[in-house]
């Protein structure tokens, strides 16, 4: 008996050496299609594995569009909720992308945020109004046909001629003559860029296209087109540019904000082998693409002296395919004028619109400004509430690339809006589900990271934005290695965070730095296992490493 006693004690003893249990050991559940029947059974086996291994919340993306998606979706999604409840782990959806618009554009894809065109120039002829485009932007030489040796002329570099890039007469896309790149390792950057500089009209839209072709190009996605002016990329793009591709057209649409000169650069950066060949770039000035129609992105025709500001309707008609953000090489909208209109033929036009913007391969930011929104918002919260009635719910406000440029959100104060926007998601929520502890990603509120000015196309500045969140909102501190001053920024200014590490590596060497990081910071509830490549192979040992299974 005393021995049993003896032994108790001091299994007590080491119990107590242990640190308390972390509240929050979470999965991100990501990365698989959810119209599909078989992605259910892949994530119920891993919600198992999880559970066994002390996982306690799993978070799933996908729950963005409910009022849009079909009955068997809601009841896969329903599915998900089911398993989560057996396994003992509680279903935590994430909610309202703004930065990625999924589920906003879902439901009207004109809620993208519009960047100006001001002024373009038309003329009416034979009932339509046609643009008249600028003379001033256009590539030099854009055929690639004058050239020296092996330096193209009209470009203001191309990097090494004779070394990296060389004039080729047998591969091109067209006329006599291409450029192709190779030997990268000859510049010490891995450089095998061409650029030149272009001079455009401030506030219009423009629209590049160029054809490369590729032969084993390592690392593989090395190529970009970039457009740069003030030391930033003014539409950052990434294209699906294989390793080895036979010709193949790029095009870009882009905007010259408050700009007079652009640099338009194309090429690879960090390259090790392989080749690749450029020819036949341009670039116009275009009509109205990817126009947005909603009550703060106004279309307008005024006369030329800007007098008289035309009727739609009755002074003009817009006809136009219905909008497709993610694209940019759609139609141009046409401006027919009816027969009674106060437009005639031979008429000037100032003709104003705005537009979206793709960034990367498919980000399309919504604007947090445009009352739609918050309607969009109160519908799914209730749909939310009444189907799935979760206890937790993440906010995906994150990487919120755009903003500030449509009349529905210029000139008000960035972080006050995306502060109120979370706010109204989060007092929604609990309307319809009182008590739901709500979190949100970081890197909006972070002034280390996302939260500060010059932020991709955002006009204005989300410096501050932390000031606007209700404090019982939860942060979701994310972002490479493990980041010190960030956890103690939220628990200085009085909020609790949840450290949403990972990130794909092939060990768990991250996580235990963030771990240590956890239990030294006041506030922190614990840990999500976050892979953005559907890696779930070292979840059973990070939820071990949560539990302190290791090492006994
Ligand atoms: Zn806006």
């Amino acid at each position: 008996m005393k021995k049993i006693f003896f032994v108790s004690c001091a299994m007590l003893a080491v119990l107590t050496l242990q640190a308390a249990p972390l509240a929050d050991r979470f999965v991100w559940v990501f990365g698989w299609d959810l119209d599909k029947d078989k992605s259910i059974s892949e994530i119920s086996q891993l919600l198992e594995t999880a559970s066994q291994h002390g996982i306690n919340g799993a978070v799933f993306s996908g729950f963005d569009a409910l009022e849009k998606d079909s009955p068997e979706k809601l009841q896969r999604l329903e599915q998900l909720r089911d398993v989560c409840e057996k396994k003992h782990l509680e279903f935590i959806p994430s909610v309202f992308s703004v930065g990625y618009g999924g589920g906003f554009l879902a439901v009207n894809r004109n809620l993208a945020e519009g960047v100006p065109v001001n002024g373009a120039k038309f003329v009416v002829e034979n009932g339509n109004a046609r643009m008249v485009p600028d003379s001033v932007a256009k590539i030099a030489n854009g055929d690639f046909e004058n050239f020296k040796g092996n330096k193209l002329s009209g470009f203001d570099f191309h990097d090494q001629p004779g070394e990296i890039s060389f004039i080729d007469t047998k591969v091109r896309h067209g006329g006599n003559a291409s450029l192709r790149f190779e030997h990268f390792t000859a510049n010490q950057y891995g450089h095998g860029r061409i650029m030149q500089k272009v001079k455009v009209i401030p506030h219009r839209s423009y629209r590049l296209t160029l054809w490369v072709k590729t032969e084993q190009i390592q690392p593989g996605g090395c190529f970009q087109v970039l457009i740069l002016a003030d030391g930033r990329e003014i539409a950052p793009r990434k294209f699906d540019v294989p390793s080895t591709t036979d010709w193949k057209k790029i095009t870009m649409l882009f905007n010259s904000l408050d700009l007079e000169n652009v640099m338009v650069y194309a090429g690879v950066w960090g390259a090790k082998d392989g080749k690749f060949w450029l020819d036949d770039w341009s670039l116009e000035e275009v009509g109205p693409v990817n126009v947005l129609r909603r009550p703060g992105t106004p279309f307008r025709v005024q006369s030329n002296d800007e007098t008289t500001l035309f009727t739609e309707g009755s002074d003009y008609v817009l006809k136009m395919d219905p909008i497709n953000p993610w694209r940019d090489d759609g139609e141009f909208a046409r401006i027919q004028i009816p027969e009674k209109s106060r437009i005639h033929n031979g008429d000037l036009l100032k003709v104003s619109w705005f537009h979206s913007m793709v960034i990367y391969d498919s980000q399309v930011t919504v604007c947090m400004g445009e009352p739609e929104v918050d309607l969009i918002i109160d519908r799914e919260a209730k749909i939310l509430a009444e189907r799935f009635h979760p206890k937790r719910v993440l906010l995906s406000m994150d990487e919120v690339r755009m903003g500030g440029t449509c009349d529905a959100c210029r000139g008000r104060n960035m972080a006050e809006i995306i502060g109120q926007c979370v706010s109204k998601q989060a007092e929604r929520i609990r309307h319809y589900s009182p008590g739901t502890q709500v979190y949100v990603w970081s890197d909006m509120f972070d002034p280390k990271h996302n939260a500060k000015p010059d932020y991709y196309l955002v006009k204005g500045d989300f410096t501050g934005s932390w000031n606007y969140l209700p404090k019982d909102i939860i942060i979701a501190v994310w972002g490479g290695e493990p980041r010190v001053e960030n956890m103690r920024f939220f628990s200085e200014h009085g909020f609790e965070t949840l450290a949403a590490c990972y990130y794909d590596a092939d060990d768990l060497k991250d996580v235990k730095a963030w771990l240590d990081l956890v239990r030294k910071t006041p506030k922190a509830r614990g840990l999500m296992y976050t892979p953005w490549e559907r890696k779930y192979s070292l979840l059973p040992a990070f939820g071990d490493l949560l539990q302190d299974k290791q090492g006994q």
